[in-house]
């Protein structure tokens, strides 16, 4: 048996990044820079105002109130075409360019038109209330450096700047297959006796989703070894990735095992986790293949530890795993002394300190303690038994979406 730290180490020294290709910006979410980006200009580009109110020179309006005529009506998108002079002043929306001469701004509050002069209430020094070219970023200033894995505030900044085209590692395709014959397409209306809905293909495709792959969905592959050769080769032609659930058990009879041994390429390995300790990985005509267990709380522990880091490897990623935020576990756990173990959590905030209390049932079969569970609380090689109280290394995968606060 091989300890988890190993087997992640032999997955993600045989996957590689793949290539870097400039790719339209508005599809790039979830994508990771393959290269710093430089602004090639100011952000702002040019002097603006950061108020609706009057460009004046600070100067003219150190006595208040002081009336001053006004040459003009700056609105955004607009230009001046008028400076500012002793005595004047131009009307000016947010973000219209300062026209030249004026240095300040004064905000439509504390002012009081008439036609076309302006009384100014109150007086504000050289630089209130304008945003100056290269205020937020410089030309040349790094705004994306490589490695980074743009969220919509990157895309943001790189529009501003006008990257239309980063240069990105590109999205992998990823293939989906669930295997075993008891397994019937979840929408099946009226199950016959043996059979359970398939819930692990569209987990699998909905985490491959939320980590910005493209997924093939070959669906369930049923207990014919041609037809499982098949979609193996389809999977190996069409996508850079294949991820297949159940099947490959130790010393279970089972076609996906023998399919998969005959190909080559692939190791069914024992890794010294729960859930998920039988893993098969390897390689089919140059595509990675995961073959994940086929108990859905195994498919989850197991995508989170070894699909998860592999596909943010192949995306260039340099930041592989979740990071581990400590917690207070709040109920004594019986763990495996062998085993890395994954305790399904949910989790109750006390401040800003998670507390974890086992969500439901702990078997590898449960999904419904993990649909209810925020978090994996690891608890490492070595302990039997944790006791409440004890503090706890969590990988969150769900964030609290309310943080409970009323506002004071
Ligand atoms: P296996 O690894 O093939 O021996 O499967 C282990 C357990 O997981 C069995 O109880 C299967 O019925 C169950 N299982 C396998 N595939 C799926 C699936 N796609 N959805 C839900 N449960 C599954
Ligand atoms: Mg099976």
């Amino acid at each position: 048996m091989r300890s988890l730290q190993t087997a992640q180490e032999q997955v993600l020294d045989t996957v590689s990044a793949l290539p870097a290709t400039a790719h339209p910006l508005a599809d790039c979410l979830g994508l990771v820079a393959a290269e710093d980006v430089r602004a090639g200009h100011h952000i702002p580009p040019f002097d603006n105002s950061a108020m609706d109110g009057y460009a004046v020179r600070a100067a003219d309006i150190v006595n208040t109130p002081v009336e001053l005529q006004v040459l003009e009506d700056v609105p955004a998108g607009s230009v001046p075409t008028q400076s500012v002079v002793t005595g004047s002043a131009i009307k000016i929306m947010t973000g219209a360019p300062m026209p030249a001469g004026a240095d300040a701004v004064v905000r439509v509050e504390d002012t009081q038109a008439d036609g076309d002069v302006v009384t100014i209430r109150v007086g504000v020094p050289a630089g209130a209330s304008v945003r100056r070219a290269g205020g937020d970023i410089r030309a040349g200033s790094t705004v994306v450096t490589a490695g980074t894995r743009l969220g919509p505030n990157h895309l943001g900044v790189l529009a501003s700047v006008g990257t239309a085209h980063p240069l990105v590692y590109r999205r992998p395709t990823v293939a989906v297959l669930s295997t075993g014959d008891e397994i019937v397409p979840y929408e099946t209306e009226q199950l016959t006796p043996g059979q359970i809905r398939g819930t692990n293909g569209l987990v699998l495709v909905s985490l491959l989703q939320q980590l910005g792959a493209t997924v093939l969905d070959l669906g369930i592959v049923g207990d014919d070894a041609d037809e499982l050769r098949a979609a193996l080769a389809r999977a190996a032609t069409e996508a850079d990735a294949i991820v297949t659930s159940g099947g490959v058990s130790m010393g279970e009879y089972d076609l996906v095992k023998a399919v998969l041994t005959d190909l080559g390429g692939v190791e069914f390995w024992q890794v010294a986790m729960q859930p998920g300790k039988p893993f098969a990985f390897g390689i089919i005509d140059g595509t990675p293949l995961f073959g994940l267990p086929g108990n859905p709380v195994s498919v989850f522990v197991a995508f989170e530890q070894f699909v998860r880091p592999a596909l943010l490897h192949m995306m260039g990623s340099p930041n592989l795993f979740r990071p581990r935020v400590l917690g207070v576990l709040e109920e004594e756990v019986d763990t495996n002394p062998e085993k890395t173990v994954f305790i399904r959590v949910s989790l109750s905030w006390q401040g800003s300190i998670p507390h974890a209390r086992p969500s439901g049932g702990q078997d590898s079969n449960v999904l419904s303690a993990l649909a209810s569970a925020d978090a994996l609380a690891v608890i490492p090689v070595g302990s039997d038994r944790v006791a409440a109280g004890s503090e706890v290394e969590l990988e969150m995968f769900r964030y609290p979406e309310d943080h409970g606060l009323t506002g004071e």
